[in-house]
């Protein structure tokens, strides 16, 4: 077996005791695997295990990647990383999900640029529940006049909340940090909203994430091995 065949065994066990610890259903987390910075044949190798579903953070790669893994035609494509102007066209013709929507402005761009041969852009709104300036996201107060505003957008379909906490190796304050995203999403479903996805969960705390009720965990290095970062755009 291939060292991403056995993760992605270890990583779909550890993602079922986790649903299982919180009385959840295994089906209800889907794994999001992260392969930016791996070549293309990390993604075939994980996809021979079965994975079908992939997520990048850089365009240019992204693209190359995606170029080089034609043949694969039923992998579904996620875009996760920080989104420019500049980008947004790429990002809708060639994905069919973004998690890192945070601006009217990116929102209404990937609308109009959404090719109508294909199905409306699958978002999530990226929540910021931790306050780090560095960080991308909108405050949790400001998510749900985005969030309406999103919705009047006809090319997109809104589906959750994302979130990328602070890390921290204490579980507690992991769970702390998710829980924020889990009541906003509650919140804006009280508001009318039907939000379905909460993308919240990585490799180091993925298990928080899942008892907080993640939907979709995005897991890079638990699968692939550590990144090294060279040149991105
Ligand atoms: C890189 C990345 C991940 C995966 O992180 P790991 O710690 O390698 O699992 C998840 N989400 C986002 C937004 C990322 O950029």
């Amino acid at each position: 077996m291939t060292t991403i065949a056995f993760n992605m065994q270890a990583v779909g066990q550890a993602l079922e005791a986790a649903a299982a610890a919180a009385q959840r259903a295994p089906d209800s987390v889907q794994l999001l695997a992260v392969s930016k910075t791996f070549p293309a044949a990390a993604v075939r190798a994980a996809y021979a295990a079965g994975q079908r579903q992939f997520g990048e953070s850089y365009v240019q790669e992204a693209l190359t990647k995606q170029t080089e893994l034609a043949d694969l035609a039923d992998i579904t494509w996620h875009f996760i990383g920080p989104l420019q102007s500049n980008k947004t066209r790429a990002v809708a013709e060639h994905f069919s999900w973004v998690h890192s929507v945070d601006r009217l402005k990116i929102a209404r761009r990937l609308s109009e640029q959404r090719p109508e041969t294909l199905p409306p852009l699958q978002v999530c709104i990226e929540v910021n529940t931790s306050g780090e300036t560095s960080k991308g996201g909108i405050p949790p107060a400001d998510a749900a006049d985005l969030a309406q505003q999103i919705r009047a957008l006809p090319r997109l379909q809104l589906r959750g909340l994302m979130s990328i906490p602070a890390a921290t190796d204490n579980p507690a304050a992991q769970r702390r940090a998710f829980a924020i995203l889990r009541e906003l999403r509650d919140t804006l479903n009280g508001r009318g909203l039907t939000l379905d996805t909460l993308s919240m969960g990585m490799s180091g705390d993925f298990p928080a994430a899942i008892a907080e009720g993640a939907t979709l965990v995005r897991i890079g290095s638990a699968l692939f091995g550590q990144r090294t970062y060279g040149a991105h755009t």
